[in-house]
């Protein structure tokens, strides 16, 4: 079956001090409040990837991951953070095309393709990041659009590789902006992904694979789009920044 999981993108905030607080209240609200069907991961700026680590411990059902890594293995490469370094530090998961990455930094389908390879090879999950824009939304081709994401980045993986694969679904128009995609919304692209994926590697495949919705996902909205059955979850920006917010959308 696949899992549930509510993954928290702290995008560029929080100092030591600040992380080291929310993490602590994070693991201890997951504790005290008996969480256990869901799992978290917690995504934090890299610096922070070792001491979030440490203040998780070993508890169940919580890891950190990566917001981003590099496309090559190792060398002179200044500023970058392989996979593989990732990894040693007891990370699980990393994030790969999030729309601020693709928008800002470039980042395209290829490049992305490679990072997803990387991270399956140093054992990292992937959560890759596809979406649509508001003028394409507007225009009306947001599934082909989105599809095509899939398909390029991804569709060269082994059915046994994509199954280790998380994707999230994030509409660019609804992050940081406050306007979600309505439930039946996500459940409609959700849907058409999962039958995508399912084409390419049949139906018991595509059923194991989460996707997670992302795009001001909060605790007053986040019921309704989680009970959509293709919603296997969130990606979560704004409000993974706030201990009690993060974990009432867990909850
Ligand atoms: P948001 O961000 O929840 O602040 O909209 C989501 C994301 O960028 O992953």
């Amino acid at each position: 079956m696949r899992k549930k999981i509510i993954a928290g993108n702290w995008k560029m905030n929080l100092t030591l001090d600040e992380g080291q607080k929310l993490t602590s209240e994070i693991v201890n609200m997951y504790k005290d409040e008996k969480i256990s069907d869901v799992v978290v991961v917690l995504n934090p700026p890299f610096p922070h990837i070792f001491p979030v680590k440490k203040l998780i411990g070993d508890t169940p059902g919580i890891s950190v991951g990566a917001q981003n890594c590099s496309d090559k293995d190792s060398g002179a490469y200044t500023g970058e953070v392989s996979a593989k370094i990732i990894a040693s530090f007891e990370a699980e998961y990393v994030i790969i095309g999030h729309s601020e990455r693709r928008e800002y930094f470039k980042e395209d389908n290829e490049l992305l393709s490679v990072k997803v390879k990387k991270a399956l090879e140093s054992g990292l999950t992937p959560i890759f990041c596809c979406g649509e824009s508001l003028e394409i939304r507007e225009a009306g081709t947001h599934e082909p659009n989105v599809k095509f994401q899939l398909t390029d980045s991804l569709f060269d993986l082994s059915a046994e590789d994509i199954q280790k694969v998380v994707i999230a679904y994030e509409p660019i128009w609804a992050i940081g902006t406050g306007k979600t995609a309505t439930a039946d919304q996500a459940q409609e692209m959700h849907f058409a992904l999962r039958r995508h994926l399912g084409a390419k590697y049949g139906k018991d495949v595509a059923a194991e694979i989460s996707i997670l919705y992302g795009g001001s996902m909060k605790p007053d909205n986040a019921v309704e789009l989680l009970s959509k059955p293709d919603v296997d979850g969130g990606l979560i920006g704004g409000a993974s920044l706030k201990s009690r917010d993060f974990i009432d959308i867990v909850k």
